[in-house]
């Protein structure tokens, strides 16, 4: 359904509204998300990093990371761009700051003509670097990461098995290990993902960079899938922090 609506209106028409003109008409842009919050998937992969998104993965949010992503809506990119900013901006507030996108792979980027994370990263390293109160303190967008080994499309796979096909996928780019070695001044290293799930993904980009003894400050998607928890587990977990309807 919501591919074949992109199909219509991502020629000429706002992705939220499908008003004509705009791939974001500036009603639909006045909605989105100006900070972030901090989330958690259920079940969570042991050690992730705190995580931050900027809204739930789901009606407008979705549509702009699909038609961005899926359907190469370029325009988009600076819109979901500042989101991500924003949910950045609250967890890293003047730090000098490296955005480490999770890497896709290269046949994927092949296939879709482009590197949608990277590109989103980009933009809101652009965003960012000129918000005020930074005062000159840099955020830098480096591709620290890539794919290594061969994956299985996370369609369909649970959160066990989502990490257990992600483990070990992942790691530092040689060359950008020895340079963040030279850096002197310490940065606050941030994982940038377009959606949040199971965390294995994020997960497996944390352990890629810690284990080559790169810290990891925070996890920041542009949004969070919401998780429903079991009934039975619900009370017990009064603070989980969820995307709920009417958020
Ligand atoms: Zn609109």
């Amino acid at each position: 359904m919501l591919d074949a609506w992109l199909d219509l209106v991502h020629g000429g028409g706002c992705v939220g509204c499908a008003a004509p003109g705009r791939s974001l008409c500036h009603d639909c842009a006045e909605r989105l998300p100006t900070g972030g919050r901090p989330v958690r998937p259920t079940p969570c992969p042991p050690g992730l990093a705190a995580c931050f998104a900027a809204g739930e993965y789901a009606d407008l949010l979705r549509a702009m990371v699909l038609a961005h992503k899926e359907h190469g809506v370029f325009a988009l990119a600076g819109p979901l761009g500042r989101v991500l900013a924003a949910a950045t901006a609250a967890v890293v507030p003047a730090t000098p700051t490296l955005l480490v996108p999770v890497p896709s792979r290269a046949s994927v980027v092949r296939a879709r003509g482009h590197d949608p994370m990277l590109r989103i990263a980009r933009a809101a390293g652009h965003t960012l670097s000129r918000s005020p109160g930074r005062d000159g303190r840099p955020v830098r967008v480096a591709r620290l990461l890539e794919v290594r080994g061969p994956v299985r499309d996370q369609a369909g796979l649970d959160a066990r098995q989502r990490a257990a096909n992600l483990s070990g996928s992942m790691a530092v780019r040689a060359g950008t290990r020895r340079s963040l070695a030279r850096a002197r001044v310490p940065v606050s290293i941030v994982v940038c993902d377009d959606v949040l799930t199971t965390g294995a993904t994020a997960r497996e980009a944390q352990r890629a960079l810690e284990d080559t003894g790169v810290p990891v400050r925070a996890i920041v998607t542009v949004a969070a899938t919401r998780r429903r928890l079991p009934v039975s587990t619900a009370p017990s977990q009064p603070g989980l922090p969820l995307f709920g309807r009417g958020d």
